[in-house]
């Protein structure tokens, strides 16, 4: 196995949404873990944060790291912060987490001890404890089941966007110009040398979670029609299934039409099969114009952040 020579710089990235309460912990819990033989650059992405998040991050003082910070002109959403962050990224590796305390400080130098050991990618798996909601574990559960099956990729519960990437990871990511990101899906596909330390998450230090309902459902989308067109597929053998089906009952209803006198008790049956039938039609609809979509945005090719105010080194 390959060793990494010592005194480098490590990158970490925060991606940050109104989280000013939780900053100065944070920093100061970054302090006491992370090992003294590196330098260490401090990245927030602030993501057009309505609060004093970004006055925080000017005002930390801390000689261990150096701090960086971008900050978007509105809100763009964690993948485009986090993919942000990557996309200034210079050092000889970086390091995702939020900046809720909910990624465990103290873990990092485990993941650094891995990649001087020769690993490029160190992922965190979040070992489901009473401080994740129920909520988030069945609607998570589903999530990667349902993505699992449709897209191939072999992703494993509760990973997290917690994780470290050797330098030529982090420049594959720099060179991915889509809109849709998925980075754990991403992360998962891109090949290299990879390991993982399980954790358990803690509460989230201060304010609510930035995840509502709306941008769940979107991630999840986003995460199924960016690595996968079975849903396409699917989306055919359905309509094959229902016309071939549509066929057999008419052939029964011309029969019926012929050798008895009953023709008149379709009335039910032509409103069920049109009214299934136009929920399926609306259905498959939908899932083509999710694609049509995608490709809309991103031959527009415009950039997926903007940003405000930046110190970058
Ligand atoms: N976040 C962000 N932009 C958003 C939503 C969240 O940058 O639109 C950040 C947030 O500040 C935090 C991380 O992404 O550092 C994870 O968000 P959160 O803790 O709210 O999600 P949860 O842990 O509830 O899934
Ligand atoms: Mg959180």
């Amino acid at each position: 196995m390959k060793k990494r020579n010592k005194s480098k710089t490590i990158d970490i990235l925060i991606p940050t949404y109104n989280e000013q309460g939780n900053i100065n912990t944070l920093v100061d819990r970054l302090t006491f873990s992370l090992p003294t033989k590196y330098n260490y650059n401090l990245i927030f992405i602030d993501d057009g944060s309505s609060d004093g998040s970004l006055d925080e991050i000017k005002k930390i003082k801390n000689k261990s790291f150096s701090i960086q910070y971008l900050s978007f002109s509105k809100n763009f959403g964690h993948q485009i912060a986090l993919k942000a962050g990557l996309d200034i990224s210079n050092g000889d590796c970086a390091i995702s987490m939020d900046a809720d305390l909910q990624h465990p400080p103290e873990l990092i130098p485990e993941m650094i001890l891995k990649w001087e050991k020769g690993d490029d990618i160190v992922y965190t798996k979040r070992l489901d404890n009473s401080n994740v909601s129920f909520f988030k574990k069945i609607t998570a559960n589903l999530f990667y089941r349902l993505l699992n099956s449709l897209s191939g990729l072999a992703l494993e519960q509760g990973a997290a966007d917690f994780r470290l990437m050797d330098k030529k990871v982090v420049e594959v990511f720099k060179s991915f110009n889509e809109r849709n990101l998925f980075i754990r899906g991403m992360v998962n596909d891109v090949g290299f040398q990879k390991s993982y330390i399980e954790y358990e998450p803690e509460k989230r230090f201060w304010g609510k979670s930035k995840y509502s309902l709306k941008k769940m459902y979107m991630f999840a989308l986003d995460g199924i029609t960016s690595f996968s067109i079975k849903p396409l597929h699917f989306a055919t053998i359905l309509g094959i299934f229902i016309s071939f089906c549509a066929i057999i009952y008419s052939l029964y209803a011309v029969l019926i039409f012929f050798t008895t006198d009953l023709a008149i008790t379709g009335w039910t049956s032509i409103l069920v099969s049109i009214l299934l039938l136009g929920g399926i039609q609306l259905t498959v609809l939908g899932i083509l114009g999710e694609y049509v979509g995608k490709m809309f945005l991103e031959t527009k090719n415009r950039p997926s952040y903007i940003i405000k105010e930046s110190k970058v080194k």
